[in-house]
């Protein structure tokens, strides 16, 4: 649409011009700039500084956590509705700015046009859903009453927690994770993701804005390993929300019930992690659409959302046709920068990039290449859409996640053969069918062990309100983000009988 382009073009102009900036953290509202800082480049050139983020050491995560529990004395005693009115006007905030803050994030995290606007639209629905949700935790929940005896269920807020969040979503699920946990009336640490800080930023200062007292929300950008891990086992804690690394999630869950100081506190943690998402086509099923299907699932961003596509399992009477038509327009894909618009974008930094290219050599020894297969690092961190087929189930580069653009293409005797390959490994996120059968549908919906399961149609979707989004096993303690019982994740409750 050209009038969204124009509007995407002055953005990123207006947005340019505050390039290079650095944020302080934010603790009760105070502004607190450190020595050493974080640095946001732009991953399309890495010669940009998009911005720099202070960096909190654990003395300021042992003073944000006073200001947090002090903070929410008065927070948890507002009312629900009035809580939901300040998400409501953030709402409206990031739907005035939607166009700056996709600019920025194509800039910082490397989306093009459409992902970061997706982005940017899926934090404003986080924002005004669990607006909405929370009226129904305002008033305590009915449950039976006897004669001359009342029963009442009260939602009560956990305390402090701390987010924790990735950079692949730096915007919606940064934002959805802390306003979920703030709108029922617990006060967060948000720690979000060293690549993606300045985004952020930006949101901690629209959330002010919006009229968010001071200390309802800490700003504390650092590293995970260091403030990440210190609030994650801190007995001052209370809930740990995270998404990330499958590996950095069962840190966490093992951490947040280790505590330092000797002291002991059972604390909720509520992880969603990795995924390694299979699309099954068999010979029912129309193959072009499969074929489109699969490639905007594998690709779109570079294949770095858990949702991705990155297991393609085909049932032999149609795989060769369907590698063709996979391969086909795998080629017509364009590979530059995020904010030029192209079809792949960069891997968000150096680190990642490196990991992808390990992945390559694999695959070429796992697998036979069929499409990309190179990447370039000179000016951008770009890797071609790659397809490597006959890839064997049990290879490395079909069980482990890799975080960009790279597709296994496996091929199944028949449909169960390929739903058995789709459940065997570790992770459970997202999955997909293309068939015209009947009886393998309802199949699939009763054992492809998924968390979000796609019936012909594209892999990934997670609409606010509409599909819930979560995983099974490795990929997560399936929270369901988005889905109407989320906000219970952070709430506690009390039954209350009273006898008259
Ligand atoms: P990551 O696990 O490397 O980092 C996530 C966050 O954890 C960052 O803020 C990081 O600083 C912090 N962290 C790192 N080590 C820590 C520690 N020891 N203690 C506490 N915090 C620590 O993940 P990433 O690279 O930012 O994100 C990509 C991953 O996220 C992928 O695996 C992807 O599948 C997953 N993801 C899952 C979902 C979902 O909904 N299931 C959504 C998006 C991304």
């Amino acid at each position: 649409d050209p009038a969204n382009a124009q509007a995407y073009r002055d953005a990123l102009t207006k947005v340019r011009a505050r390039l290079g900036e650095t944020y302080p953290l934010i603790i009760g509202g105070e502004r607190i700039h450190t020595e050493e800082t974080l640095e946001s480049l732009n991953p399309s050139n890495h010669a940009e500084v998009v911005g720099r983020t202070a960096k909190a050491t654990v003395e300021h995560a042992e003073k944000a956590l006073a200001v947090a529990w002090q903070a929410y004395e008065s927070w948890k005693t507002w009312d629900m509705d009035a809580r939901a009115r300040i998400l409501i006007r953030a709402a409206a905030l990031l739907r005035r700015r939607k166009h700056e803050f996709s600019a920025l994030m194509s800039l910082e995290a490397g989306k093009n046009w459409a992902e970061a606007d997706a982005d940017t639209a899926e934090a404003i629905d986080f924002l005004e859903y669990y607006a909405r949700q929370s009226m129904k935790y305002a008033l305590p929940g009915e449950t039976a009453d006897f004669p001359g005896e009342e029963n009442r269920l009260h939602y009560i807020p956990l305390g402090v927690g701390v987010s924790i969040s990735p950079w692949n979503f730096p915007l919606a699920i940064f934002a959805g994770m802390l306003a979920a946990p703030i709108v029922v009336g617990n006060t967060v640490i948000a720690k979000p993701a060293e690549d993606t800080g300045v985004i952020a930023a930006w949101f901690a200062e629209l959330l002010e804005e919006a009229g968010l007292p001071a200390g309802v929300l800490t700003f504390l950008p650092g590293l995970g390993e260091e403030v990440g891990d210190y609030l994650v086992r801190h007995p001052q804690t209370r809930f740990v929300t995270f998404t990330g690394s499958r590996q950095v999630g069962l840190l966490i869950n093992q951490h947040a019930a280790t505590h330092q100081k000797g002291q002991k506190w059972i604390k909720r943690a509520v992880l969603e992690m990795g995924g390694k998402d299979a699309l099954i086509v068999d010979e029912t099923a129309d193959l072009d659409e499969a074929a489109q299907a699969a490639v905007q699932s594998a690709f779109g961003f570079a294949g770095q959302k858990c949702s991705a596509m990155s297991r393609l399992i085909v049932v032999d009477a149609v795989y060769d046709a369907l590698v063709e038509k996979v391969v086909a327009r795998t080629e017509t894909l364009t590979v530059g920068p995020g904010e030029e618009n192209a079809n792949v974008t960069p891997l968000v930094n150096q680190e990642s990039f490196e990991k992808v290219s390990r992945y390559l050599e694999i695959g070429r020894q796992e697998g036979k290449l069929r499409a990309g297969g190179s990447a370039d690092g000179s000016k951008g961190y770009f890797v071609q859409p790659t397809v490597f087929v006959d890839v064997d189930p049990q290879a490395r580069i079909a069980q482990e996640e890799i975080f960009g653009p790279v597709v296994a293409v496996i091929r199944a005797r028949d449909f169960d053969h390929a739903l058995q390959i789709a459940n065997g490994t570790e992770y459970g996120l997202t999955g997909g069918v293309f068939s015209k059968d009947r009886a393998r549908l309802e199949k699939a919906r009763r054992e492809f062990e998924v968390g979000n399961l796609y019936l012909n149609r594209k892999i990934t979707g997670a609409l606010v309100g509409v599909q819930p989004f979560g995983g099974y096993n490795m990929s997560g303690t399936d929270s369901k983000a988005g889905g109407p019982d989320y906000l219970t994740n952070f709430l506690q409750l009390k039954t209350v009988t009273e006898r008259f």
